[in-house]
């Protein structure tokens, strides 16, 4: 160990960097790429144990049925508002963690930057949280303004490979972070082991980069424009639903059956579905912030979704997940789950149509099947963007439909306006 104020040089085959957002390796190198900075965070621990169950008086009966024994305790929950979401963590020692995270057009950082800044920030915007932690001592208190940031890449056949933070970092919606250790842990040991099997080939490590990067940029497209959405709980729940099922359905899988790392065999087929998907988000997630900008209310009698019971299929994507599966069957299970993210896509778009433009509603659902990869809330659009060219044969829509009702207000129905 050397001692502070000393150098000593050190040898070594593989050089990898986990030295979080100092980003060693990237700066030295000149390859980080600064994103546009779209949200900032702030978050601190409070001693207690908190859950959302004591944000509720014993009046709000309803709350507590939905999920009962405090269940809700267990997990994160998460606060969402125009432009900001706040989690509150439980963790083991017994304390919780409440962060805030916000658009910086929204909210500036400047807003919430600070202890007191935070607290007046969450009196105003999160009351019924602030009323539960007004009087408690924070035990710390961080935060990073502007959290994004890219790489133009991120492992070398020159054998150094950055992981983690010191790779690139997009949002914690969703705490991607792990799941980039995840990919970048396994890939690096795949990039070793190969090395020292002399079987690593240059080609073979610009794919794992094109795979990371593009990952990221799929991780980045369900954060970016998502701050809009969160002001309105039933465009949330159709983003939460895709977005759920595009993560268990594939970002998942390729993890889960080590597609990229074990298995070059289904590359191709992995990239062709890769393709696809990407293609379709972003068409989805640019539906879902329009569709946001333009509700008009939140939608009547949309409370409480439970997932099992109302959304079969999604639950059912996630069961899969525990089965054994070959990569073939890994690769036929993705081109499968494609055709009901057609499916959904439409679905989501019917939904945003019956409410923004809903004398276009009825005819639209007549239409037995719509190209996935044209979807739009803009009817001017539809005929020019291919909408009512699929290039895909046509599927049954009404059981996801059906499993999705609730995203329809009480007064329209997946069949168009009532
Ligand atoms: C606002 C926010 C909220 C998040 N919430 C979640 C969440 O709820 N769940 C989740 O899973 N993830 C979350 N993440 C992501 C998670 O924090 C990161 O993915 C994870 O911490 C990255 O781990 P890491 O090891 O790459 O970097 P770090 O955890 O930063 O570890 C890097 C380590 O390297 C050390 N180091 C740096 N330079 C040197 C050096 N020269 N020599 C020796 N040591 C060095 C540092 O001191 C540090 O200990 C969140 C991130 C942010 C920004």
């Amino acid at each position: 160990m050397a001692r502070a104020g000393t150098t000593r040089d050190l040898r070594c085959r593989w050089f990898v960097d986990a030295t979080g957002r100092r980003r060693l390796l990237q700066r030295k190198l000149g390859l980080q790429k600064e994103a546009t900075g779209y949200g900032s965070a702030l978050w601190f621990r409070v001693g207690e144990r908190l859950s959302p169950d004591d944000l509720v008086d014993d009046s709000e009966v309803g709350w507590r049925l939905r999920v009962p024994d405090d269940r809700r305790y267990f997990s994160t929950s998460h606060f969402m508002g125009r432009g900001y979401w706040v989690w509150m963590i439980p963790l083991v020692g017994g304390e919780t963690s409440i962060g805030i995270v916000a658009e910086e057009k929204e909210h500036p950082f400047s807003t919430y930057g600070t202890r007191d800044r935070a607290m007046a920030w969450l009196a105003q915007h999160e009351p019924a949280l602030y009323r539960a932690i007004a009087d408690l001592e924070l035990l710390d208190c961080r935060k990073v303004q502007r959290y994004t940031y890219g790489a133009e890449q991120v492992f070398s056949s020159d054998r150094w490979a950055c992981v983690g933070e010191s790779s690139m970092f997009a949002d914690p919606l969703y705490s991607p972070g792990m799941d980039f250790i995840g990919f970048e842990n396994c890939i690096v040991s795949r990039m070793i082991a190969e090395d020292a099997a002399d079987s690593l080939t240059q080609e073979r490590v610009a794919y794992f980069n094109r795979f990371i990067l593009s990952h990221f940029e799929t991780t980045l497209s369900l954060s970016r424009d998502a701050f809009g959405v969160f002001e309105w709980p039933h465009v949330t729940g159709a983003k939460l639903v895709w977005d759920f099922y595009l993560y268990w359905a594939f970002t998942c899988e390729i993890f889960f059956r080590k597609l990229v790392t074990h298995h070059p065999e289904v590359a191709a087929g992995v990239g062709e579905v890769g393709t696809r998907v990407v293609r379709v988000n972003q068409r989805v997630q640019r539906l879902l912030s329009d569709w946001a900008a333009a509700a008009a209310s939140p939608t009547p009698g949309y409370e409480f979704v439970d997932v099992p019971s109302q959304v079969p299929f999604l639950e059912s994507c996630h069961g899969e997940l525990s089965r054994d599966k070959t990569a073939g069957e890994a690769l036929r299970g993705m081109m499968n789950s494609l055709r009901t993210v057609e499916v959904l896509a439409q679905v989501i778009l019917l939904a945003a149509v019956a409410e923004v433009h809903p004398s276009h509603a009825a005819a639209l659902a007549r239409r037995p099947w719509l190209n996935a990869w044209a979807v739009g809330l803009d009817p001017n659009a539809w005929e020019r963007d291919g909408l009512f060219r699929p290039t895909t044969p046509p599927a049954d829509r009404s059981v996801i439909g059906s499993q999705l009702r609730w995203l329809f207000p009480a007064q329209r129905t997946l069949e168009g306006a009532a």
